[in-house]
């Protein structure tokens, strides 16, 4: 699929009626500046789902779903990025221009050069007395699978591809561009498939792109050999048995990663049609944001050994950021899926997924089993867990996690959740945290305030500093969704789509506050800033003050130091009034 332009996207998103849109699928009333109704994606019978037209944006109250025109489509209608903006396309009479690399024609050569690769890796397999056929039949894999699964094989000769390639009247260069033959020092190409099993790599759309490949002699290395990337192969996004899994993931919502071939083979015989396998590589942030447009759940399966520990916890790292949820099923050591099949059965197999704890909980209790008695254990344990927890998108799942692991180590969850929050900032969790300034209804009115006149007009945002504001406003969910709507404007950004580089968190700020009614006087935007600015300050200033004064109180206080100080934040206070009353 080629890249779509940014301005088309923005053309696309801009020009689409959100209310016209939402109205197909749920019931809408004019509310003040807003459209509410019944939400789409959660039970209620008190409408808490409202669309701001002005915006273009959507937000539940209830469930804290958000987004634009894409995003509603991408979820209501269960489609990818591309193919909602296609529809929108459509409807816009928006022509998307296709940005394929190469002159038309170059990319389908090479689908011709993969589809005739694979016609004749399956010819080989179905010939009689070929050692393939015989290491399948001992893999448990019978007729029907290999049919059902495109299983091929590569003869162990130089040539059997070149040929197959000319027949068809493709040239070797395009099978050598397809990852199909690799160049020989003696002139000519060879299969560099030679000597395999092969399983055909499709893409979503069901063509074959790449192939895999099993190794059948036993000196052979390496054991499993892809073809390499090419204009129509991207290892980081692709799945081994995407297409036959997009129907089932939709239907059960959920998804099951595993690491091999023959194991995605064995979780759709047992009845998991859900599952995915990634080609060749850990699974990158390019998978994790193709599964969660498809669905909300994962499953991972993994070696129960220490390795096997580790390389799911890498697995989470990428999952957890895209707002997964993730579960974690356990193999006994040493198995893999394949194996376990063999040995236990289907039902087995299909129960320890159905049963698989959260993934989090089997990271944390891992942690808690290595000891948690003394204070440094405790520490330990919660270190060793804290940067994954950061990572959990949602606050309401992160704050449960926090309590479960809390009561499992015997620590104050305010504890576990300083050291989450310093995690999430990238310090060491052992670090102690700065205390957060304490704050009163008051300040968080203002601070709402200024956040809603900034999210009207993200183009406001550029007069703040986000360095400055943050030393102002603290540690805040609303401070940060400031800071980094200025960031955001201040780098460039479209304010009309600022919010779209920002992290989950803001983000889901900036929606809620898209459609939540804060009045204010529109005409007076720039004077409900400043002002908004100068009570903060004014109340940062205060606090310091009474602070100074409490420890001059204390014995033993640095006296002199202290009143200096105390000359020093009367004299800016002096100063603040002077300019905000100017
Ligand atoms: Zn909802």
């Amino acid at each position: 699929m080629g890249l779509i332009p940014d301005e088309i996207v923005h053309r696309i998103r801009d020009g689409a009626d959100i209310v016209d849109l939402v109205a197909r699928h749920v019931s809408l009333k004019r509310s003040g500046r807003s459209h509410k109704g019944l939400c789409p994606f959660h039970d209620e019978k008190t409408p808490s789902f409202h669309v701001n037209p002005e915006r273009g944006t959507y937000y539940c109250f209830g469930c804290h779903e958000g987004g634009d025109a894409i995003s509603f489509l991408m979820k209501v209608e269960n489609l990818t990025f591309p193919e909602a903006l296609r529809a929108l396309a459509r409807e816009r009479g928006i022509e998307i221009p296709e940005t394929r690399s190469g002159p038309p024609g170059q990319t389908e050569r090479l689908y011709a050069a993969v589809e005739a690769a694979q016609a004749r890796y399956r010819r080989a397999l179905a010939a009689a007395g070929n050692p393939a056929a015989a290491y399948l039949e001992r893999r448990g894999l019978d007729g029907d699978a290999i049919e059902r699964f495109g299983i091929g094989f590569a003869p162990d000769r130089w040539d059997t591809l070149a040929t197959a390639l000319r027949d068809a009247g493709i040239p070797a260069e395009v099978g050598e561009r397809a990852g199909l033959l690799a160049p020989r020092q003696s002139g000519g190409f060879y299969d560099r498939l030679r000597g395999r099993v092969t399983f055909p790599i499709r893409d979503v759309q069901g063509r074959v792109v790449a192939f895999g490949g099993r190794a059948l002699g036993a000196d052979q290395e390496p054991k499993y050999l892809n073809t390499p990337e090419s204009p129509i192969f991207r290892k980081r996004e692709a799945f081994y048995g995407f297409p036959q899994a997009l129907e089932p993931i939709r239907r059960r919502d959920r998804a099951v990663v595993v690491e091999g071939y023959f194991d995605q083979i064995a979780l759709h015989r047992a009845g998991v049609p859900e599952t995915l396998a990634t080609c060749g590589t850990a699974l990158t942030p390019e998978h994790a944001r193709n599964l969660a447009r498809r669905t909300a759940y994962a499953v991972l399966l993994f070696d129960g050994d220490e390795a096997g520990r580790r390389a799911m916890a890498r697995a989470l790292e990428v999952l957890l950021p895209q707002g997964l949820r993730v579960r974690a099923a356990k193999l006994p050591a040493g198995e893999d899926p394949d194996d376990f099949l063999a040995r236990r059965g289907p039902e087995a197999l299909r129960r320890l997924v159905d049963e698989a704890p959260p993934a989090l909980d089997v990271v944390c209790d891992a942690a808690i089993e290595r000891g948690c008695r003394t204070p440094w254990e405790k520490a330990d344990a919660v270190a060793a867990v804290a940067p994954l927890l950061a990572l959990v998108a949602d606050p309401a799942e992160r704050g449960a996690h926090c309590e479960r692991l809390a009561l499992a180590v015997g620590l104050e969850v305010g504890h576990v959740d300083a050291a989450v929050r310093a995690a999430a900032r990238g310090d060491d969790p052992h670090e102690p945290l700065p205390v957060a300034p304490r704050r009163d209804g008051a300040e968080e009115r203002q601070l709402r305030l200024l956040a809603k006149v900034l999210v009207d007009d993200p183009s406001r945002a550029a007069g703040l500093d986000p360095d400055a504001f943050r030393a102002l406003a603290g540690e805040h969910p609303l401070a940060r969704l400031v800071c980094a709507l200025a960031a955001a404007v201040r780098g460039g950004a479209e304010p009309r789509s600022a919010h779209d580089g920002l992290e989950a968190e803001p983000q889901q700020l900036f929606l809620r506050l898209s459609v939540e009614e804060i009045p204010y006087d529109a005409g007076r935007v720039p004077e409900i800033i400043e002002a908004t600015l100068a009570r903060m300050r004014r109340r940062r200033l205060a606090r310091e003050r009474s602070a100074t004064t409490q420890r001059l109180r204390q014995a033993g206080a640095d006296a002199p130091a202290l009143i200096q100080e105390k000359q020093r934040q009367l004299e800016e206070r002096r100063l603040t009034e002077v300019s905000t009353t100017s």
